[in-house]
């Protein structure tokens, strides 16, 4: 039976944001007439073909504080959100709809059945039961104000409709038909520049070793301090893998700046300290004296990086350690540890991007992901000036701050 509604809510955009806030919002007030409206002609696209199409729905952290820490922007916000709701009350929501979540060794996600599909069905099924009415192939063009507060929609630039409250969750806002919209509500955008981008190097070190990676390698732009940790895949066109990935993210800004051709370094032993990479050196000086460097596989690196890091430090392969000059000794060492490269451009990883920048923070109530300005007119997901690392980081964000504008809504 249709249901009696008590009040009429927009929400734009059928992405996660839009879904997670559409869902709680009818699960909190059955009586709400909700309309999820989407312009493409397919719901969660994105979730779609996330997670190299398995969905890395969030990540295996429950401490709000940990968690807050892979958000390069939004970090101090959403510690707040994440104790309305974090990656727990995800699995557990998921759980209670028969969709179990596991976590692989790296803490990311994703549905035991290894697809995103099962998510897609999932919310599908639940916005029908919900009533929800499903608009695809609907985008919406403009919002205003209504003299009652309410809000005026164009949609595809033919109808208009009064809705009593709206939300925002239009994914990233390049290019958006509402960016006029939403400054004309008094609200302003934080500049965009993509993130989580691999970067394109042209350097003889790594000619040929595509495909290679390295578990634990520590990468920076200026500082050392100011680093980040983790695998690093060798790719044709330069790197990428988590440590780079993660440094995209943190220096989006910067990065984008300087037009993506900047310099970096690399330390591919991050968890060896330097001292003991020079002990090591000097025991097979030592010991293995007349072994060539070449046959000296060290510190489980990969034998043809070894090789090509041996060259670029302009040491032959065949230098036996005895014969090893100190000079070419401290080489080495500084090649493995604190290697230069120069980035030409990026290539966006295909497992996971993310655009940062969007509404200002400061002008959204996180307690409600309410407008400070505009009562009644709500945000979700990646159109906020927030977002994370790889790992199931930006899903999670999205479902938190779908959840607590639903919450705001349903009251
Ligand atoms: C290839 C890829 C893989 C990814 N994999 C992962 C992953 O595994 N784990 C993870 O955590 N994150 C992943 N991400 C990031 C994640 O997809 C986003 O953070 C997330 O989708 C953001 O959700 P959202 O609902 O805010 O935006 P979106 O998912 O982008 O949804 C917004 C929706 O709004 C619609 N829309 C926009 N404007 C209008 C309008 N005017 N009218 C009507 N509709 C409109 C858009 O068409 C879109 O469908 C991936 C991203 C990419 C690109």
């Amino acid at each position: 039976m249709p249901k009696k509604a008590s009040k009429k809510i927009a929400i734009i955009g059928g992405g996660a944001a839009g879904f997670f806030a559409a869902l709680t919002l009818s699960e909190l007030d059955a009586e709400a007439e909700v309309h999820l409206f989407e312009k493409r002609n397919q719901w969660l696209s994105k979730v779609k073909i996330s997670g190299g199409g398995r969905c890395n729905v969030t990540h295996h952290c429950f401490d709000p504080k940990a968690l807050s820490e892979k958000y390069p922007r939004g970090s101090k916000e959403l510690r707040a959100a994440f104790h309305t709701w974090q990656p727990q009350d995800t699995i557990d929501w998921f759980a209670q709809r028969k969709i179990q979540l596991k976590a692989e060794s790296d803490g990311r996600m994703f549905p035991t059945t290894d697809d995103s599909q099962t998510i897609i069905d999932c919310f599908l099924n639940q916005a029908q039961k919900s009533q929800i009415k499903l608009r695809k192939g609907l985008g919406i063009d403009g919002i205003s104000l209504n003299p009652d507060g309410s809000f005026l929609l164009e949609i595809n630039d033919e109808e208009k409709t009064s809705y009593q409250s709206v939300c925002l969750a239009l994914g990233s806002l390049k290019s958006s038909p509402l960016e006029r919209s939403i400054a004309n509500l008094g609200h302003s955008l934080e500049s965009l520049a993509p993130s989580l981008f691999a970067f394109n190097i042209n350097d003889t070190r790594t000619f040929g070793l595509s495909g290679l990676s390295v578990p634990n390698a520590k990468v920076w732009l200026n500082s050392p301090k100011q680093s980040q940790t983790g695998p690093l895949l060798i790719t044709h066109r330069g790197m990428s893998g988590p440590a780079i990935l993660k440094l995209s993210a943190w220096e989006a800004r910067t990065l984008q700046a300087q037009n993506y051709h900047f310099d970096f370094s690399i330390n591919w032993l991050a968890h060896i300290p330097k001292t003991s990479i020079e002990d090591t050196f000097e025991k097979h000086r030592i010991e293995n004296g007349k072994r060539t460097l070449k046959n000296t596989l060290l510190f489980d690196l990969p034998r043809r990086l070894w090789e090509s890091l041996l060259v670029y430090a302009k040491i032959s392969p065949e230098t036996t350690w005895s014969q090893l000059s100190k000079k070419s000794s401290e080489a080495l060492v500084k090649e493995l540890t604190e290697g230069l490269y120069k980035a030409q451009g990026k290539t966006t990883n295909k497992d996971e991007f993310v655009t940062c920048g969007g509404v200002k923070r400061q002008e959204i109530n996180f307690k409600r992901m309410e407008s400070k300005f505009v009562p009644n007119l709500y945000f979700a997901g990646e159109c906020i000036d927030l977002d994370g690392i790889t790992g199931g980081f930006n899903f999670q964000a999205a479902w938190t701050t779908g959840r607590i504008a639903g919450m705001a809504m349903a009251e």
